[in-house]
């Protein structure tokens, strides 16, 4: 799953998706999943036509934007668990954000005088959902987690049996706030947070918890992302990276990196969790194609922040 706009969910379904649809026929050099948006516009002001357009999506979304209004999100599951349709959320809060917060609100920002993003804008969310799946009985899945609440509120869930999958990003796994810089490339939405967050998302994605990774990928332009932690925008690539950083952190073991990034965590799962009819291309417990993938680390673009992690896979593929 990238990070993209979901399709905008206004009343004439055909019409807003029947051209995507084309163009993803016409030109797509991979396979594409759309989501409709849950909100119309996104805006979080009242609900899509969900069933029009769940022929074109596999699933609902708001991604870029919380859904604030509890009461339109439980009306939202009700409507895709009808439907045999995901719910995909992006969780934040609005009211708990402080004006121009950058990066993670700890030791970090606090220490260099940033304005932060706190985890409670996160996991209040995810609790809030966890609590109308409990009701509605939606499948549900979270967007790029970041903190350790987070994942603590999605392992209860899922000890409760509630149908309910998260993912996070390789940069979460990576890095935390001690290695920021004042640099654009250092920022994304949610930011990396503490270093209890990262292990703690390790730990979940160790035990199941987290289901799979996601590179939320948001390309911006260099001079969008050359204003530094503050004015710079928000969001960051991925795509080229996430199987050298997944490699890297399977700590050099190949076969549990072949198993984690190729057949797992980076697309079976992925795939699983959007009922794709479709297979990937790889297969738990096969390595993916070594060749095809050592080259990718040699065109990371040089925005990315996890610069010193290029040549892990090389490392590995010998
Ligand atoms: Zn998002």
């Amino acid at each position: 799953m990238r990070h993209a706009q979901p399709e905008p969910g206004a009343g004439q379904s055909e019409k807003t998706c029947g051209w995507r649809k084309k163009a993803i026929r016409a030109g797509a050099r991979v396979r594409v999943y759309p989501y409709g948006a849950i909100t119309v516009g996104q805006r979080g002001e009242e609900l899509s036509d969900l069933e029009g357009m769940a022929e074109s999506v596999v699933a609902f979304s708001d991604d870029g934007h919380g859904v604030q209004d509890g009461e339109l999100m439980e009306r939202a599951m009700l409507r895709a668990k009808a439907l045999d349709k995901l719910i995909v959320a992006h969780c934040e809060v609005n009211a708990l954000l402080t004006k121009g917060g950058c990066i993670h609100d700890g030791r970090w920002a606090r220490a260099y005088g940033f304005p932060g993003i706190s985890s409670e804008s996160e996991w209040r969310m995810v609790e809030r959902d966890i609590g109308l799946v409990r009701k509605t009985g939606c499948r549900y899945h979270v967007c790029h987690i970041s903190t350790e609440e987070s994942v603590m509120l999605i392992r209860q869930a899922k000890a409760e049996g509630l149908p309910v999958t998260c993912e996070t990003a390789p940069h979460y796994l990576l890095l935390c706030e001690d290695d920021l810089q004042d640099e654009g490339r250092f920022k994304m939405n949610p930011p990396v947070r503490s270093s209890q967050d990262r292990d703690a998302l390790l730990d979940g994605l160790l035990d199941g918890t987290i289901d799979c990774i996601a590179t939320d990928h948001a390309p911006h332009s260099a001079e969008e992302k050359a204003k530094g932690l503050r004015g710079s925008a928000f969001g960051i690539v991925g795509l080229e990276t996430a199987l050298p950083t997944a490699l890297y952190e399977s700590g050099g073991d190949r076969d549990c990196a072949a198993d984690a990034a190729g057949g797992g965590t980076l697309s079976e799962s992925a795939a699983n969790l959007q009922n794709s009819r479709r297979k990937t291309g790889t297969r738990r417990g096969r390595r993916p194609d070594g060749d095809s993938h050592r080259c990718a680390p040699c065109h990371q673009p040089r925005r990315f922040p996890l610069a010193g992690t290029r040549h892990a896979l090389c490392r590995l593929a010998g």
